[in-house]
């Protein structure tokens, strides 16, 4: 078929049929087009298979859902979730274009993202504060932890109590606290307006201390540069040239990340390494002491007590836990249970690290499937029946 990619209306009568392609190239995929009840577009909704079953198996499981507003003649907000890998790469897993950040667009897009997860993995949600879409995000996922961008929380309580650096400085204290101790020592220095603020946001949402474990230590997920500069780069361009222009970002993203898959020669991912050396290196020379077992056992303890020379730790090797938090937090050894494991001689750390920072992993993630760019008009076939688009008002 010919088709201009200049022109708005034909861009939206051709859509059904462009997204038909995506899903036909992209074997699985989800697309779906929300239209009023005058055939009238209102929203459309974008997963490639390949790059959901990256996130559902090979990266970490926090989505941050967060919207750009695009300047378009009729188009005029784009929701995204991003996903971040173990070396910590955002990637887009499923994006949203739209007439409208409302509570229905939000409440649909939110569904759709459901159903492209599927059942049977526990993610946990992020965004901003002062997103729309953040209301509608425990609506839809109801038993999902979902948490605010410490960022979000930041801006919030400036606006509230005013800009100053003594705020920012003592607000990431308690945000970053790896125990609740440490939470509340930290908390107590904010002043007493910055306290009532976030005491009313509730700690779970924002205290790392405080977030279930599911959380990955993800305090923040930024949209990547490239999308949440489309309101400037992509000016009122018609709905089919900017998907294309996603997909076109999604494809390059993953064949990057299949090429540096393929030259890591390392058991863990780099940032992963990274933090395993650093912990490495400043555990050296801690004092590490067995805690023999409460009753008498015909297995060995796996249970020590690590002095940092600052504080003692209790670690757990079996259960890998560590009362300093940062094991748990992470999913990352932390240095008292790296010394732990030292004590014992084994220096094997594959176990005491979350599967997603293995390169073996990484490399799932990224080699398995290609994310396929979509063929010229003149390739595509058309679907039956054809779905009846019409142009926004
Ligand atoms: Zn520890």
């Amino acid at each position: 078929m010919s088709f201009s990619y200049n022109d708005h209306e034909e861009s939206f009568t051709n859509l059904p049929v462009y997204l038909h392609n995506i899903q036909r190239i992209n074997p699985d995929s989800y697309t779906y087009i929300k239209i009023d009840v005058l055939d009238r577009f209102q929203l459309c909704f974008v997963v490639i298979r390949c790059v959901i079953n990256a996130f559902l198996g090979c990266m970490l499981p926090v989505i941050f859902i967060g919207n750009v507003r695009i300047r378009g003649e009729y188009l005029n907000s784009m929701f995204v979730a991003v996903a971040m890998d173990g070396n910590k790469n955002t990637t887009p897993i499923a994006f949203g274009i739209g007439v409208a950040n409302n509570v229905n667009s939000c409440t649909w897009f939110l569904m759709k993202l459901k159903d492209a997860i599927g059942e049977g993995r526990e993610v946990a949600f992020i965004t901003d504060m002062d997103d729309t879409i953040s209301s509608y995000v425990g609506q839809v996922f109801l038993d999902a932890y979902h948490g605010y961008s410490s960022k979000s929380v930041l801006i919030y309580c400036r606006l509230r109590i005013g800009h100053s650096k003594n705020l920012d400085y003592l607000f990431f204290r308690p945000c970053k606290a790896y125990t609740t101790q440490d939470f509340q020592q930290s908390f107590s220095k904010l002043s007493d307006a910055a306290r009532e603020v976030l005491t009313n946001i509730g700690n779970k949402k924002w205290a790392r201390a405080y977030f279930p474990n599911i959380r990955w230590n993800v305090l923040n997920i930024n949209i990547p540069e490239f999308l949440s500069v489309l309101s400037v780069t992509q000016r009122n361009v018609p709905i089919i040239s900017l998907i294309d222009t996603i997909v076109q970002y999604i494809q390059q993203t993953f064949a990057e990340s299949s090429v540096i898959g393929g030259l890591l020669s390392t058991v863990f991912t780099p940032y992963a390494e990274m933090v395993l050396h650093k912990r490495m290196q400043k555990s050296l020379g801690w004092k590490v002491a067995k805690i023999p077992p409460e009753f008498p056992s015909p297995f060995p303890s796996d249970i020590f007590r690590v002095f940092d020379l600052k504080r003692t730790c209790v670690v757990d090797l079996n259960r890998h836990t560590c009362s300093c938090g940062k094991w748990c937090s992470l999913g990352i050894a932390c240095g008292h249970a790296i010394s732990a494991a030292r004590y014992t001689n084994n220096t094997e750390l594959i176990d005491m690290v979350q599967i997603y920072y293995r390169v073996d992993v990484f490399r799932t993630a990224y080699q398995t499937r290609n994310v396929n760019v979509i063929p010229p008009a003149a390739e595509w076939e058309i679907p039956e029946p054809l779905m009846v688009i019409l142009i926004p008002m």
